[in-house]
């Protein structure tokens, strides 16, 4: 055998089981057929926060005159949000290959295929190895009618590599892609509409969550059709089943990701290619499940949109109510630290059974780094009287929990 493990993909979950892979002496090659870091790092979850952090400090800027700041230069410069973009992308792009060489991985950059399950041919090469890994990721949605033309339908891919600012959107979906880039967009003063199949915005969240995304969206003028698709579009006219009628200057399909299956069966995939939960944390720590033996409950992985305010949950939605639950909610404008960052807008609410944390629904600032706090909560199974204990630093938003927790 060449070596021991095979990984085809260079994601998160690929490059994340490759280097614990090396790093336990086993040798490994790794196959990438584009950049390092895959769809995260590339595509997803690095460039967008770059984008979105950009467009909210131009959105701050200006709305700055109420918090005691004049300033009289209100242009902004897209050319170099797209540079600071790519410049960080590459940055990390330039650490990870380099920490990922000195793990040990040999890694070839080439489209590599499966021959059988022992055997990858890429480059017109084969290579012999004990045992395939096969992380090739997910691809966005096409759905019918809504085909990808990269001009005037486009994907999540494609607007990451627009030139310039369109006057109007339309985002189909409002999963956290279509969320984050209706916030982009609007915060650079893009007329932007949401049109979402489902009964309520972020479908997939807890009901409270989604009504008030509704209403900060709705203060925001961000418009958005709900139990609507689109019917037709002729030339650059949309008719939604509403009867609606938009004219955006192009469409973004946010509806989805589709996994990149392996040609066989019988080698382990991990990542987006099992078409399970699609979030980069959850491709990592399969990977450290497959190298390290480490589980995670599955039932418990934390869901986060990013933007102002951010959203993240865990666990038991409203909607998934069973025997004895119950849901305590804290406005964070009860919190002094949410005035003085003028950040008042947003929620944090809990669902408990049995003196337990079984659910947690946040929507607020720092909301991303609140969530890991229930979720340690949640998981070691503490309970309310145990968090009671806890001495949570003032002003934070920590403190909200602790608040919360004397309501229960
Ligand atoms: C716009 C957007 C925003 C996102 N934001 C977030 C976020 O904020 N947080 C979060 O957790 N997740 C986010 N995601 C999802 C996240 O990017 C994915 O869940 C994560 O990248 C999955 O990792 P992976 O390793 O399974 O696959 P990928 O990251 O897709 O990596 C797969 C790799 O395999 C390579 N490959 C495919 N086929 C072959 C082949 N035949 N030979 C060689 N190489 C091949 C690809 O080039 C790619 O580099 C976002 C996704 C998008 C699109």
């Amino acid at each position: 055998m060449d070596y021991e493990y095979g990984i085809i993909g260079g994601g998160p979950a690929g490059y994340t089981a490759g280097m614990l892979l090396a790093k336990k002496g086993h040798s490994v090659i790794l196959f990438e057929k584009e950049l390092l870091g895959g769809t995260c790092l590339n595509k997803g979850c690095i460039p967008t926060k770059s984008m979105l952090h950009s467009s909210e400090i131009y959105h701050s800027v200006l709305n700055s005159e109420e918090i005691g700041i004049k300033t009289n230069i209100l242009e902004f410069d897209f050319k170099k949000v797209i540079e600071k973009k790519d410049k960080i992308t590459e940055k990390l792009r330039k650490s990870l290959e380099l920490a990922v060489k000195n793990s040990g991985v040999k890694t070839v950059y080439a489209e590599a295929c499966i021959k059988d399950k022992n055997t990858i041919l890429a480059n017109g090469k084969e290579y012999n190895v004990s045992e395939i890994i096969y992380a090739c990721g997910s691809k966005p949605r096409e759905i019918k009618g809504l085909e990808f033309n990269h001009k005037f339908i486009l994907s999540s891919d494609d607007v990451l590599n627009l030139k310039e600012l369109p006057k109007s959107v339309l985002i189909v979906g409002s999963g956290a892609i279509g969320i984050e880039w209706a916030r982009i967009f609007s915060n650079f003063g893009v007329e932007t509409t949401l049109v979402e199949m489902a009964e309520h915005l972020i479908p997939q969240a807890d009901i409270d969550i989604s009504k008030r995304i509704e209403r900060i969206f709705k203060g925001k003028g961000i418009k958005y059709y709900l139990n609507d698709s689109i019917e037709s579009i002729n030339d650059k006219k949309v008719i939604l089943k509403s009867g609606t009628e938009i004219s955006p200057e192009f469409i973004l399909a946010a509806t989805g990701r589709v996994p990149v299956k392996p040609e066989i069966k019988g080698v382990s995939v991990l990542g987006d290619s099992c078409g399970e939960i699609q979030l980069a944390h959850y491709a990592i720590h399969q990977a450290k499940e497959f190298a390290l033996g480490i589980t995670c409950d599955k039932s418990l992985i934390p869901a986060v949109i990013y933007g102002k305010p951010e959203i993240a949950w865990v666990g038991l939605r409203e909607q998934d109510y069973t025997e004895n639950c119950k849901s305590i909610n804290i406005p964070i404008s009860a919190l002094g630290k949410s005035w003085c960052d003028d950040s008042t807008e947003g929620f944090i609410k809990i669902i408990t059974q049995n003196n337990l944390i079984v659910g947690a629904h946040i929507i607020s600032k720092e909301a991303s780094a609140l969530i890991h706090e229930l979720l340690i909560a949640i998981q070691n199974k503490l309970t309310i009287s145990d968090l009671k204990k806890v001495c949570f630093a003032h002003p934070t938003y920590s403190e909200g929990i602790f608040e919360l927790l004397l309501r229960t």
